[in-house]
């Protein structure tokens, strides 16, 4: 038999807001364990919710980037469930009367074809504190950081509407570029500032029932969400062929040996409206106004960068991923670099060495004027490309202008024709047997030629005039 999988997603996102969602303690979970804490987030009884402002803002930005609905009227509910990590003994979320409703995302499946994935709902809630497990001596014991409790987060819902883990994949991609985009949050699964859960269900291909699903959680990057699923499709169709049934239950992707497995259940209990957070009422202008706070989106970007570069849609898309690297793009041709020259120095040298190094974009010692102007050099023949290279890697080292480093390893260009013309005089000389192939029509040895005249020139000679000094000197000569 024939399967086919069901995917829905649920993606927890850390606001990168500066205090937490119901008290003015920073929203630093990294500190120093139980620094950013006060009886509000550390759920003494009595303390009274406050809900931030600007978590409120950044939650309703994320929202509207997703084309999702604001709801004029929401609300907490008191999420009940007991566990180390949460001692009052529920979390405040929004169960019944969420944030948003709606939205998505256009995504590609495997063939190319487009296909929106929809959202069902946008939530808010406080995030738990982290249990740290350790050994002391030979007693394991477990020890609670308060400063991750009460961090705002979101939590989007999809609609069950993937069919493979490449959608999936496509999806998160998409939706870390959006989010990113409205300056919510980081996104960094890795840093766990993105979380992902994945609920997967598999059905007799074309059938219309739902079956029991399993939901995975664990994966710490979008790869492992990826990989997670395809394990977990492929279980739960062996199990079924099998004629074994599905039960629900919450499994962890185990990245090591690159299989699931079952995790114990924690209780979960009711839900129920929170008295303490008031109603949120949001009024029309108000949800105008956060409209009007948008920026540009990755995709209307990519459009742009199409029709205003005359980039292909690929690359405009792969600029416009980031809100960082477009904009970096965008100060290079500013600085009157050519587009496509500013497409591929970025995409091929820049962000590589940025990322061999772990930095960012928007904080590397590279800035778009110190890569504007050595490319300006490269264009005008004053350097070559292998030089460009090598100056491209010393602008990390320090804050010397490119033009002072060409200098200082004599990396400048000669184009000067008098001086390649003896160099070639030489060349041409000291490889007749090269100069015999091309005379019986070996192609070829054009390009050794070229090689032999750019080593005996160190490096430094212009490709461009070499190739054309010594087109017209083998003229005359065969
Ligand atoms: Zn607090």
């Amino acid at each position: 038999m024939e399967f086919e999988a069901v995917i829905g997603l649920e993606i927890h996102i850390e606001l990168n807001c500066p205090t937490k969602l119901f008290c003015d303690c920073p929203n630093r979970p990294g500190d120093e364990p139980n620094r950013n804490t006060c009886p509000t987030c550390l759920w003494f009884p009595g303390a009274i919710p406050r809900l931030s402002q600007a978590a409120l803002e950044k939650a309703a930005l994320l929202c509207l980037g997703l084309g999702a609905e604001i709801q004029p009227r929401n609300a907490f509910d008191q999420k009940v469930y007991y566990y180390p990590d949460l001692p009052k003994g529920y979390q405040l979320s929004q169960a019944h009367l969420p944030l948003a409703r709606g939205g998505g995302i256009e995504i590609t499946d495997e063939n190319g074809k487009l296909k929106r994935a929809r959202i069902h709902h946008v939530h808010m809630e406080e995030d738990v504190a982290r249990l740290v497990h350790e050994i002391e001596g030979r007693t394991p014991i477990s020890l609670v950081d308060f400063n991750r409790a009460g961090v705002p987060l979101v939590e989007i819902v999809t609609e069950p509407d993937f069919s493979t883990p490449h959608e999936a994949i496509e999806f998160l991609k998409a939706l870390r570029a959006q989010v990113r985009y409205v300056g919510s949050s980081e996104c960094s699964m890795e840093n766990g500032t993105m979380r992902v859960d994945a609920n997967i269900s598999v059905r007799p291909r074309g059938a219309s029932e739902m079956n029991t699903k399993v939901e995975v959680k664990n994966m710490n990057s979008i790869r492992h969400v990826g990989d997670a699923i395809a394990h977990e499709i492929g279980r739960q169709s062996a199990s079924v062929q099998a004629g074994e049934a599905v039960t629900l239950h919450t499994r962890l992707w185990d990245p090591d040996k690159k299989v699931t497995l079952p995790m114990r259940a924690k209780f979960e209990g009711p839900c129920i409206p929170d008295p303490t957070v008031p109603t949120i009422e949001l009024s029309r202008e108000w949800i105008d106004d956060m409209r009007s706070r948008l920026p540009e989106m990755p995709a209307t970007r990519a459009a742009r960068f199409v029709a205003q570069y005359g980039l292909s849609g690929e690359e405009a898309a792969f600029l416009s991923s980031d809100p960082d690297t477009a904009g970096f793009f965008e100060a290079l041709t500013a600085e009157g670099i050519a587009p496509r020259m500013a497409m591929h120095w970025l995409a091929t040298q820049l962000l590589p060495a940025i990322k061999e190094r772990r930095q960012e974009l928007h904080n590397a010692p590279v800035t778009p004027g110190r890569f504007a102007a050595l490319l300006r050099m490269l264009s005008q023949d004053q350097i070559n490309a292998n030089a460009a290279r090598e100056v491209l890697l010393r602008l990390f080292d320090g804050d010397q202008p490119p033009a002072a480093i060409v200098d200082a390893c004599g990396f400048r260009q000669v184009s000067d024709p008098e001086a390649l013309g003896a160099l070639i005089d030489k060349v041409v000389d000291a490889e007749a047997a090269a100069v015999a192939d091309l005379r019986n029509g070996q192609g070829k040895a054009m390009g050794f030629l070229i090689g032999r005249v750019m080593q005996a020139s160190g490096g430094k000679a212009n490709p461009k005039i070499v190739r054309e000094l010594l087109g017209k000197k083998l003229e005359a000569i065969l």
